[in-house]
Formats: structure tokens, sequence, C-alpha cells
């Protein structure tokens, strides 16, 4: 017998059946919608947060950073809104329009602003 996955009573019915009603199935669907919205609203402070520490850090356009001092102020590399790559191959990353580049091998990050020309560069990535 098959259980609710809501309420924990018995699914009666047709087999593909998963809810025990049509109550638990629509309380099931906005337990997803709910968590989905979660997830965006998480991600999108996270975003909005490393776009305010990186203008924050951004002096004249062109920073270099000890990485602690952003990730200590609750800064996350791992997002982000999108990529750019610059002519030597190095790919900066970007939230909104303050990019960080890793300086691999010296802790540090480079931090710009988004520039005109490099929506022209976009396609460098594909
Ligand atoms: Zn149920």
């Amino acid at each position: 017998m098959k259980i609710c996955p809501v309420c924990g009573n018995s699914v009666k019915g047709r087999k593909d059946k998963i809810y025990c009603s049509e109550y638990c199935k629509s309380a099931a669907q906005y337990e997803n919608r709910l968590i989905n919205e979660i997830f965006f609203f998480k991600v999108d402070k996270q975003l909005k947060t490393n776009r305010k520490i990186l203008k924050t850090h951004n002096k004249d356009g062109y920073t270099t950073l000890r990485k602690t001092v952003l990730l200590s102020k609750g800064f996350n590399p791992n997002y982000f809104t999108h990529l750019w790559k610059n002519p030597k191959g190095q790919t900066y990353c970007f939230c909104y329009e303050f990019g960080f580049l890793e300086l691999i091998g010296q802790d540090k990050y480079l931090i710009v602003k988004w520039q005109d020309y490099m929506e022209t560069n976009q396609n460098r990535l594909q």
C-alpha cells in the first residue's frame, strides 16, 4: 500500500496516484513552490551581497585585494551573474557590473568594473 508523502495516510485509487487527496496534492505543490522561492531568494541575496562587497572594494575600477578580505565580509565566489574572458584567456566572474579574477598562487582577487568593450568580446567564451 502506498503512503501519502504529505499526511501519511494510505493512497487509494489509481496506481500512479501519489497523494491521498487533492488537498495534499496542492499542499505539496505549494511547498515545492516555496522551496524554489527560498532558493531563488538565497541566490539573489548572495549575488547582491557579492556585488556590494566588490563595489565597496573596487577603487579606481581596478583593484587587487587579498581573498580573505572579501571572504570575511561574506563574499562567496561561487555565485556570479556572468563570465568574461580577456584576450589572454583569463576568465573573470562578474556580479552584475563588478568582476573578479582569482590570481592563482597569490591568494588575491583582481576586481574590475564592467566596461562597454567587454560586451563585444562576449563571443570569445564560445
Ligand atoms: Zn495525504
